[in-house]
């Protein structure tokens, strides 16, 4: 006599916990960081990568070869310096968590807490011309 459970070797799958789907967040991953070369003031730009040393696209800085030289001057990786990632303002990471969290939220979310407050102001002033 057979069990059938052996017979069927594939687990079955766990009820999904909605709990676990909701931690991860859906941030897009920060875009690498590019780097110029103190010496040329060329910009390794890790979405292009570089064709004349065959790194392919999207290759970050970090993951140059050890023996990678700068195309345009021919210095070596540790004479470049980290100058962020581009398309991004300055100062823009800086401000991210300072005074009440307000800065991490998105323009929407920051408008519907504005709003929300404001509502909440006129109601009041209403709630007490209703009283007088
Ligand atoms: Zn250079």
């Amino acid at each position: 006599m057979t069990n059938p459970l052996e017979e069927s070797p594939i687990e079955p799958i766990a009820a999904a916990d909605p709990s676990a789907i909701e931690a991860t967040s859906p941030e897009t991953p920060a875009p690498p960081d590019r780097y110029e070369c103190r010496s040329c003031g060329y910009v390794y730009e890790p979405a292009k990568g570089d064709e004349r040393r065959q790194v392919a696209p999207n290759t970050p800085f970090e993951s140059l070869p050890e023996t990678w030289r700068c195309p345009v001057c021919g210095v070596k990786k540790y004479q470049f310096n980290n100058i962020g990632p581009a398309g991004k303002a300055s100062g823009f990471d800086e401000n991210l968590g300072y005074g009440i969290g307000v800065n991490a939220l998105t323009p929407g979310a920051k408008n519907l807490l504005i709003f929300s407050v404001l509502g909440l102001g006129i109601l009041l002033l209403l709630s007490f011309y209703g009283l007088s």
